[in-house]
């Protein structure tokens, strides 16, 4: 018998995730901007939502034959290429690490999602030099992959293990409230970062509720 969590996910699974993830930024693209302005350079916003249209225009030339990493590459690459500020190097930097791990897999199975969301958690944490509590989109992406490795350790489905991942990346986004920001433009306001969610946390807990929407 076919365990639960052995679903297998395909390049089109893939493309599902980032065409919901570009929808929802192209949506909330002023409420992550407003975040920004609270401490930032309220640009956060208009970065993604930058990219994010840019790969939508991209969609024609989206290759059919591509496996999963090499789709996950050209998404990486398109973003670093477009989104700009901090969030497009730290962007590009999950979506290349995620295709780094992925390898030529011809398919992804829970196991190996879980591995590639680990590796875009670290790229981040060393790119970044960012640790859990510094304010950053790290304090969403780190406790979801956490959960979601939690879960397929318990034998949960990879859909149970993601929405728990989502709700974890929001805990940990709604946590970045009481932080003060110690990386990136929002390290400058210093005390006065306090008070306000962090906006690449927002950004990163949509993406991981686009990947619980789509990928479970
Ligand atoms: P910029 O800071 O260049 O204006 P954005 O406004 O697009 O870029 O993105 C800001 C977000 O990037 C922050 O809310 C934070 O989550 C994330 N960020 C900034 N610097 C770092 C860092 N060193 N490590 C991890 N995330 C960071
Ligand atoms: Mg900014």
């Amino acid at each position: 018998m076919k365990m639960m969590t052995d679903k297998n996910l395909t390049k089109t699974d893939l493309e599902g995730w980032i065409l919901d993830f570009a929808g929802q930024i192209i949506e909330q693209h002023l409420v992550l901007s407003d975040l920004d302005a609270a401490s930032g350079d309220a640009d956060h916003g208009s970065n993604m939502e930058r990219g994010m249209s840019a790969l939508l225009k991209s969609v024609p030339d989206w290759d059919e034959v591509a496996t999963p990493g090499e789709f996950l590459k050209e998404v990486g690459l398109h973003i670093v290429s477009s989104v700009g500020g901090s969030s497009g190097a730290l962007y590009g930097t999950i979506f290349l690490r995620m295709a780094r791990a992925v390898g030529d897999a011809p398919s992804i199975n829970a196991g190996l999602l879980s591995d590639a969301f680990e590796a875009a958690a670290q790229g981040v944490a060393e790119r970044g030099k960012v640790k859990q509590g510094d304010k950053t989109m790290f304090d969403a992406l780190a406790p979801s992959v956490q959960a979601l490795k939690a879960k397929l350790t318990e034998k949960k489905s990879l859909s149970e293990a993601l929405a728990s991942a989502a709700a974890a990346a929001e805990a940990g986004r709604d946590a970045t409230f009481d932080m003060v920001a110690r990386k990136g433009k929002s390290s400058y306001a210093r005390e006065n970062s306090r008070g306000f969610i962090d906006p690449g946390a927002t950004s990163v807990a949509m993406l991981i509720r686009s990947a619980a929407r789509t990928l479970g």
